[in-house]
């Protein structure tokens, strides 16, 4: 393929062409069927995944199964002990898991991987896992409570962040002694495969991480339908997570969801505009806007709102954008329909009345000609009611909605289905405390753009983002059931 001829033998060796990992086994489909997975700057192909359908998905069940009593029984130190090691491998593979993902997703490099520590701060609860001792009724009883793993557990992850969702989740779940069965997404599936791998070479038995490859519709529909996976972790957007909290409830089976997102940045007049012009820009075209927490309306208040937009715009115009190896700060979108999605937005906003202040087209020029770039927009005088002011484009694409003061800036802010991450830019501490109790969503920035900075924050959605929450002290609880015993003489 060409990933693996042009690629460093470093990333190279991570590539994991034409098969999935069932068992401890790098199986192909049963139908024999592939995917292309293609590189979205120039639509190359470059390399294939199984398309995996509900037979494998009931392979990899099985296997789950096969492992999970041994797993479960480890001594939960030892199980830490393992995903630490699987963490040295992904730091030591940093530079060749970031160039990788970069490939898939199309993005520029970020530098070195950052996932080790997420698995590190994860495996440490492992061994911390602990139950409560109960008050009882008399003295010949004893009671307590065992947190303990549910069996066979499913997730289901996006694109956009592959590799970190990808560890992230199975970290937690085979932490608390489950084994997992995980999707990972038809654009974007070599860098959970390559982590596989690492968690493999780590020693984390076989069994206990099964990667089933393939289409939502076909393997990823499977997992919630399966009635012997006992809970699942999806991430994705709003209108998946529908249909897979159907299929659990016809199942019973519990789960939590990560969704979309709509962000506001809330700036005040008092704002020190030298850092949130930049935090803000920066912000949204991260990843090409392909971020679900990526802050895309800017609530400001009207004394600061011309300076505001001149200063975005200027500062959107320099964002380089261009293929993934080009030194870039923006490539392109994942693929053709996230692409239709974003440039059909921007003819909605100029349609509905907003003001395009830049971009709003795809770059000209003859290495923009094959891939799913976009230029980063800016849209002004958004009104609330506009869809791009209310719906997840998950594109570059910002809107600016001016309001006269604190009150309508609370209301226009929390006045979406969305309740991902909210920022608010103010120098003012009175109003930095009314303002991150005010705002309805699971992660508040003060004077900070993406809710970054924090080690071990939990992570997840007020409203329509979502429920349960991922990265924090709990996250290998969530992934635990309780069982009260009571015992007497
Ligand atoms: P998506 O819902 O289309 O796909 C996500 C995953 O679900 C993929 O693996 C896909 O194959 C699978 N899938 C699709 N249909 C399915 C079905 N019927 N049954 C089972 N699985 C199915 O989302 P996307 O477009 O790939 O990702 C973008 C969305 O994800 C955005 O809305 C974004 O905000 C959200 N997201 C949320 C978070 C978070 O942590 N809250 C993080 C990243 C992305």
């Amino acid at each position: 393929t060409i990933i693996s001829e042009s690629a460093p033998a470093d990333v190279q060796s991570l590539v994991v062409d034409g098969s999935q990992l069932i068992g401890g086994e790098w199986v192909p489909s049963h139908t024999g069927e592939t995917i292309e997975v293609r590189n979205p700057a120039n639509r190359e192909i470059i390399a294939r995944v199984p398309r995996s359908d509900a037979a494998d998905v009931e392979a990899a069940v099985q296997a789950g199964e096969r492992a999970f009593p041994a797993w479960r029984d480890l001594n939960a130190t030892a199980r830490a002990g393992l995903l630490f090691r699987w963490a040295d491998l992904i730091d030591a593979n940093g530079v060749a898991l970031d160039s990788l993902e970069s490939q898939e997703v199309g993005r520029p490099s970020w530098g070195p991987y950052g996932v080790g520590g997420q698995v590190r701060f994860i495996a440490g609860q492992a061994d911390k896992v602990q139950g409560v001792s109960l008050p009882t009724y008399s003295p010949d009883t004893v009671g307590y409570t065992l947190r303990e793993p549910y069996g066979v557990v499913g997730a289901i992850i996006p694109w956009n962040a592959p590799g970190p969702m990808f560890a992230t989740e199975v970290a937690a779940a085979i932490a608390a002694g489950n084994t997992i069965v995980i999707k990972p997404a038809e654009d974007a599936p070599l860098t959970p495969l390559a982590l596989a791998k690492l968690a493999l070479e780590a020693g984390i038995p076989a069994g206990v991480i099964n990667v089933v490859t393939g289409y939502g519709g076909e393997a990823g529909a499977a997992i919630p339908e399966h009635p012997r996976i006992r809970r699942i972790g999806f991430t994705g957007s709003p209108q998946t997570g529908r249909t897979i909290m159907a299929a659990c409830a016809r199942n019973l089976t519990p789960l939590h969801l990560e969704l979309g997102g709509k962000s506001p940045q809330v700036i005040f007049a008092d704002a020190d505009l030298d850092t949130a012009i930049p935090a803000i820009a920066a912000g949204i075209t991260l990843n090409t806007g392909q971020i679900c927490a990526a802050g895309s309306r800017v609530v400001v208040e009207r004394s600061v709102h011309q300076e505001v937009v001149e200063r975005l715009a200027a500062a959107m115009q320099k964002v380089t954008v261009g293929p993934w190896h080009q030194r870039v700060n923006m490539g392109p979108l994942i693929n053709e329909k996230q692409h239709e999605r974003v440039c059909g937005y921007i003819d909605i906003g100029k349609e509905q009345g907003a003001t395009l202040v830049t971009g709003g087209g795809r770059p000209q020029g003859a290495e923009f000609a094959d891939g799913w770039f976009v230029e980063p927009t800016l849209f002004d005088n958004v009104s609330p009611d506009m869809r791009i002011a209310q719906e997840e484009i998950f594109g570059p694409v910002l809107s600016v909605i001016p309001v006269d003061d604190e009150q309508q800036a609370i209301e226009v802010a929390n006045g979406v289905e969305y309740g991902l991450v909210a920022s608010v830019w103010t120098q003012s501490v009175g109003r930095a405390v009314r303002m991150s109790r005010a705002l309805q969503a699971g992660q508040v920035g003060v004077n900070n753009a993406l809710g970054a900075g924090v080690i071990g924050g939990p992570f997840g959605g007020y409203k329509n983002s979502g429920f349960g929450r991922t990265m924090g002290a709990d996250s290998v609880l969530d992934w635990t059931q309780i069982k009260t015993v009571s015992m007497r003489e």
